[in-house]
């Protein structure tokens, strides 16, 4: 299931909601195939960053290309992107299956290969004997599971997360966090992760974004934003235990 992989380009975008700027002209360049986490404190934009790739909010200025091309102001569903969120709503009544197949039968995939995606998905994931359950019948962590598998089954290009597992307890957050890394391998696809959480940040990514106050403080490999921060603010909230 290795998938073509997308560079994402972001050209001096800009974001204000009425007089404020809450993501200041911000350039970043995500090769294909790499796994980018978005780290820093409450509120320093990193959602709003995610959901302008995503096509979720408006750009207010600058461009994003995502594959070479200008996607700005297209549709998102024609982005090629798949988003996972932290509040993860699955159908209460539809079986996992049904949940998995829903949005492919409403993009008319012909059942065959509807079949094929789901079933793929779900070996990905390990959740196929989990197939003909309903979601009140399933664990926290199965249920993110079950939205990740929704994202899977569109063969996105880019997969972007937005704090997906800040719902979980400790000991599944780490679990899940390994989940996460081995798709990302078996899979390919150029993924951007957000989290408030450095050690999430430390251990996924390829190259850590540090924003704040929505600004890049630094972009590095984890080890060489931990052994050579850029400033006092990365430091300290890398370093920082939790
Ligand atoms: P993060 O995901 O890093 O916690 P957000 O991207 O959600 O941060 O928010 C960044 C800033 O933008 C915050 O100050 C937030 O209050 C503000 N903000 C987010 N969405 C809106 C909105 N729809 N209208 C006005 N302000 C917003
Ligand atoms: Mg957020």
């Amino acid at each position: 299931m290795t998938a073509e992989t997308a560079t994402i380009e972001l050209r001096g975008v800009r974001k204000s909601f009425g007089p404020v700027d809450v993501i200041h002209k911000l350039d970043l360049l995500v090769k294909g195939g790499e796994f980018v986490v978005f780290v820093g404190p409450s509120g320093c934009g990193k959602s709003t960053l995610l959901r302008m790739i995503a096509g979720l909010e408006d750009v207010t200025d600058g461009d994003i290309l995502i594959a070479g091309r200008d996607v700005t102001d297209l549709d998102p569903a024609k982005r090629g992107i798949a988003m996972v969120f932290q509040s993860y709503a699955l159908y209460p009544h539809m079986s996992v299956r049904e949940n998995l197949a829903f949005g492919l039968e409403i993009a008319k995939v012909p059942a065959a290969e509807i079949r094929r995606q789901v079933d793929a998905a779900a070996e990905v994931l390990k959740i196929g004997p989990l197939l003909d359950r309903r979601p009140g019948q399933l664990s926290g962590g199965q249920r993110q599971r079950v939205a990740i598998g929704r994202a899977i089954v569109r063969k996105p290009l880019v997969f972007l997360f937005d704090e997906p597992l800040s719902n979980l307890d400790a000991e599944l957050r780490v679990s899940m966090r390994a989940e996460i890394a081995r798709l990302h391998r078996e899979l390919g696809n150029t993924m951007i992760y957000v989290t408030h959480d450095q050690t999430e940040a430390m251990t996924l990514a390829d190259r850590i974004v540090v924003l704040r106050d929505g600004r890049i403080e630094q972009v590095g490999s984890p080890r060489a934003v931990y052994e050579n921060p850029a400033n006092l603010f990365v430091a300290g909230f890398i370093g920082s235990p939790r």
